[in-house]
């Protein structure tokens, strides 16, 4: 059994480490930012494929993650995972499907929870370049790859949201043309959302905020009325494609796009695999 350093306390780090404990590897998280200060901590989270490539990889990924997500649905109340009905909405008309929901403060508190659980540890570190000292390295840095692994393919894809006050709204609604989607959790409500790619601010925009806000309301009218508690960016980690592969000592998995959520447990499970 191998000691890894896992870089990134995002969900695709944390689900990583939780899977190469599960596996019987020794892990230490290190990240710049804690989970609740990531990108992933701003996902609304639908499980949906979304700005990622390649579509056969990200097939076989996101039909093991909606496998477990369901399983947490049923078994893991802490987690924050429900399986929810809503409407995708589409030139063609209006589908209804049932999908795993992720509330992602609980959920990532949960994996945080569950690496330390399970003998793990997470500690905020702002690298300068990928450790040394393990006897694996596993690169979970997102956006942070441009740096880390020098890989400027990957590129931010900045997206707004804006969390109202939960009104009583139990399905979710999408329409992935906005993006425009409108995502109920317990307390709250996520309405988004933009698509913005090469854009690196953080700062949320009132006028794009109140835009948002408009077209959310054509999906769900009672929108209109609610109360606004705050408004969200991030940056989600865009690449030609996933990158989920090993060079030497390295195991590199980042470049998630816009379904780090959606595929996070497939990826976890190739990591495992490269880790040997
Ligand atoms: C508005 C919005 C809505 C979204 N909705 C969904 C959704 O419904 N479903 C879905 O599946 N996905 C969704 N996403 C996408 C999802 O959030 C991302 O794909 C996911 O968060 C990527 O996770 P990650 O762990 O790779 O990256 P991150 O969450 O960005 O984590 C990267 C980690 O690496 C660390 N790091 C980076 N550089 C360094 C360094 N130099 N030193 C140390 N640590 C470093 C960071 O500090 C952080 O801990 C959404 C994204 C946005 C912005």
């Amino acid at each position: 059994m191998a000691r890894v350093i896992v870089v990134g306390a995002g969900v695709v780090g944390l689900t990583c480490a939780v899977r190469l404990l599960e596996a019987g590897h020794r892990v230490d998280v290190v990240a710049r930012d804690l989970p609740l200060e990531t990108t992933s901590a701003v996902a609304a989270a639908i499980w949906y494929p979304y700005l990622a490539e390649p579509v056969d990889l990200v097939g076989r990924w996101s039909r093991t993650t909606y496998a477990a997500l369901e399983a947490l649905a049923g078994g893991e109340p802490e987690a924050g995972v429900r399986m929810a009905e809503g409407s995708v909405v589409s030139p063609d008309g209006i589908a209804t499907e049932v999908v795993p929901l992720v509330e992602m403060p609980l959920y990532l508190r949960w994996l945080a929870a569950r690496v330390e659980d399970l003998g793990g540890t997470v500690t905020r570190l702002n690298l300068s370049a990928l450790p040394s000292g393990g006897d694996v390295v596993v690169n979970c840095s997102g956006l942070g790859a441009r740096l880390l692994a020098a890989d400027h393919d990957v590129q931010p894809v900045q997206g707004q949201v804006v969390v109202v006050e939960q009104f009583g709204l139990d399905r979710w609604w999408l329409d992935p043309a906005g993006p425009t989607y409108v995502v109920p959790r317990s307390h709250d409500v996520v309405v988004g959302g933009t698509e913005v790619h090469g854009a690196w601010s953080r700062s949320p925009s009132p006028a794009t905020a109140a835009e948002i806000l408009d077209r959310a309301a054509a999906l769900v009218p009672a929108l209109r009325g609610a109360r606004v508690l705050r408004h969200k960016v991030g940056l989600r980690p865009a690449r030609s494609t996933v990158r989920v592969e090993r060079t030497g000592g390295v195991v590199h998995c980042y470049g998630h796009g816009g379904s780090g959520v959606t595929l996070s447990w497939g990826t976890a499970d190739d990591v495992v695999t490269l880790v040997g």
